[in-house]
C-alpha cells in the first residue's frame, strides 16, 4: 500500500530511537520504499520492562511490513490464555470474564517483543546505529547532531525517542514537563518457579492466565508469560499527595515491599501469597501530559511518533499498538490531523477503565452483585481498524483542512487555547 504523499519517490528518513515505536516506524518507512537510518542512544539492548499488550490493529500492520514470520513470532510471545477474569479485591470472586483478545490483545514481555522487532529491522536491511544519542537539531536542513558532534541530514526526521523526548522540545518550542497522573504502579516480574510449590497460588502459574483484582482506588493485574515460566504482578494505586512528590518519572525506581505488604492486607489471600513471596519490585510513577498542540515542527520536516507525542496509561494496553499505527500514517501535518482524534480516544480508554475499576466497589455492601459489563475492558472497537486503509480513504479530505481545524485538543490546555485563539 503506497503512502499518498510518497509520489513513489524515495526519501531519506532518520528515526530517532529504536524502541518499539521506532522499530515499527522504520519497518513502515522501509516497506514503502524509503531509505531509513535508525539512531539509538543505547549501546546495547537489554530485556527491559515487563508485560505489554499488542493489539491486532498493530499486528496486522507489522505482518504487512515484516511478513508472516514476524506476525507468528509476535503472537507466540503473547500470553495464550483464552479469557481473563476480573475479580473482587477482598475474596477474588469473579465479577466478569472476557476474551483476552477483546482487551489487551497479546500480552507479552516488552523485551521479547523488542527483540523480535529489532530482528525484523535488521532482516529488512535497515541501518540501525547504536550508541548514537541525538543532542541537537537543525530544523530547516533538517539534520540531527549526535553527542560526538557529527551531523546527519535527511528529508524527514522522526522523533520516536520516548516519554522523555528531546525531539518533542524542538517540535513544541518549549519543555513539556510531565504532570503526575495521581497514580503509581508497583511492578514485579520473576520466574513462576517461586510460586509453584505453594498450593495457595500455584493455580496462577501452572498455565498461562490473566487475572485482575479490583478494589477501591486500586487494582492488581497478574499474568504469566511463557506458559507460566514467568510471573508478573502490577498494582496501580492512587497516590497520597506526599508520596506523589517523592516518586520520580523513571522506569527503574525501586519500590518498597513493606509498603506493598501494608497495601494488600485485605487482598484475596491466594494472590497475596504470591506477593508475600516477592523480594523486590519497581515503583513506576504514571505521568501524564496534556495532549500536545502539535506533533510536527514548523518546517514540517521533523515529526513525533509514539510515547514522545501520545503516551498511554497502562490500562489502555495500547501504547505500543498506537505507536505502530502512527508509524503507518506518518509524514506531514496531515498525519497529526488523521491520528489525533483516534489516539485521544485510545488514551481516554485507559483513564475510563482505571476509574471504573477503582470505583466499582465503592459504596457497595460487602458481597453485593456488580454488573459484569461495568468492569469489562472496552478495547475491541480498536482492533478492526486499519491505519493505512483509513489514511488512504481520508487523506484528500483531511489534508485540505486549515490550521484552525487541526487544533482539536482539550480547551483547558492553556497552550492549545492560545493557539486556537491565534488561529481564529
Ligand atoms: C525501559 C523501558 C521499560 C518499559 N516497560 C514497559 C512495560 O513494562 N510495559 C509497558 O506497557 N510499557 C513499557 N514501556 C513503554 C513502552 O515501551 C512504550 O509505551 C511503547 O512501546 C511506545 O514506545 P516508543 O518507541 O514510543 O518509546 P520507547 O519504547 O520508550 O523507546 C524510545 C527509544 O528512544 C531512545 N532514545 C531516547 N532519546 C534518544 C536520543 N536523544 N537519541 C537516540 N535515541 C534516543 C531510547 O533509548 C529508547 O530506546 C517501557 C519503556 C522503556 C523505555
Amino acid at each position: 500500500m503506497a503512502h499518498p504523499e510518497a509520489n513513489q519517490e524515495q526519501i531519506k528518513v532518520i528515526v530517532i530511537g529504536a524502541g518499539l515505536g521506532g522499530c515499527a516506524t522504520a519497518l513502515a518507512m522501509n516497506h514503502h520504499g524509503h531509505k531509513v537510518i535508525v539512531l539509538e542512544k543505547l549501546k546495547q539492548f537489554r530485556r527491559l520492562g515487563d508485560s505489554l499488550g499488542f493489539g491486532e490493529n498493530a499486528l496486522k500492520l507489522l505482518e504487512r511490513w515484516g511478513g508472516k514470520e514476524l506476525y507468528h513470532r509476535l503472537t507466540s510471545i503473547g500470553n495464550q490464555a483464552a479469557d481473563m477474569q476480573i475479580r473482587r479485591w477482598r475474596d477474588g470472586k469473579i465479577l466478569a470474564q472476557q476474551p483476552l483478545m477483546d482487551m489487551a490483545g497479546y500480552i507479552g514481555h516488552r523485551g521479547d517483543y523488542h527483540d523480535a522487532l529489532l530482528q525484523a529491522v535488521r532482516d529488512a536491511g535497515i541501518e540501525l546505529l547504536t550508541g548514537c544519542e541525538v543532542v541537537a537539531f537543525d530544523e530547516d536542513a533538517p539534520a540531527v547532531v549526535l553527542a560526538d558532534g557529527s551531523r546527519l541530514e535527511a528529508d524527514l526526521i522522526i522523533g520516536a525517542d520516548g516519554i522523555k523526548s528531546r525531539a518533542r522540545e524542538l517540535v513544541l518550542g518549549f519543555r513539556d514537563a510531565p504532570k503526575s497522573s495521581g497514580y503509581s504502579c508497583w511492578r514485579a516480574y520473576f520466574p513462576g518457579e517461586h510460586l509453584k510449590n505453594d498450593p495457595r497460588c500455584r493455580e496462577f502459574v501452572d498455565h498461562d492466565c490473566v487475572n485482575i483484582w479490583i478494589g477501591e482506588d486500586t487494582h492488581l493485574v497478574q499474568n504469566t508469560l511463557r506458559g507460566g515460566k514467568e510471573f508478573n504482578w502490577i498494582i496501580t494505586r492512587k497516590l497520597s499527595h506526599e508520596a506523589d512528590i517523592e516518586i520520580k518519572e523513571s522506569w527503574f525506581q525501586d519500590g518498597d515491599m513493606d509498603e506493598v505488604r501494608r497495601h494488600i492486607v485485605d487482598l484475596d489471600p491466594r494472590i497475596a501469597a504470591a506477593l508475600e513471596k516477592t523480594e523486590s519490585c519497581l515503583d513506576w510513577k504514571i505521568c501524564y501530559r496534556d495532549p500536545l498542540p502539535t506533533w510536527v515542527s514548523k518546517s514540517h520536516r521533523i515529526t513525533l511518533v509514539g510515547d514522545s507525542c501520545h503516551p498511554h496509561l497502562p490500562t489502555s494496553a495500547q501504547g505500543a499498538s498506537q505507536a505502530t499505527e502512527s508509524g503507518a500514517v506518518l509524514a506531514t501535518r496531515t498525519y497529526e490531523k488523521l491520528r489525533f482524534p483516534r489516539t485521544r480516544l485510545s488514551q481516554g480508554n485507559g483513564e475510563d477503565l482505571r476509574d471504573r475499576w477503582h470505583n466499582a466497589l465503592k459504596n457497595l455492601d460487602e458481597g453485593a452483585e456488580v454488573d459484569p459489563e461495568s468492569v469489562k475492558m472496552r478495547n475491541r472497537w480498536l482492533y478492526a481498524f486499519d491505519a493505512e486503509e483509513d489514511t488512504l480513504q481520508r487523506w484528500d479530505e483531511v489534508s485540505k483542512q486549515g490550521l484552525g481545524q487541526t487544533i482539536v485538543a482539550r480547551p483547558h490546555n492553556p497552550v492549545v487555547k492560545k493557539l486556537v485563539d491565534f488561529a481564529s
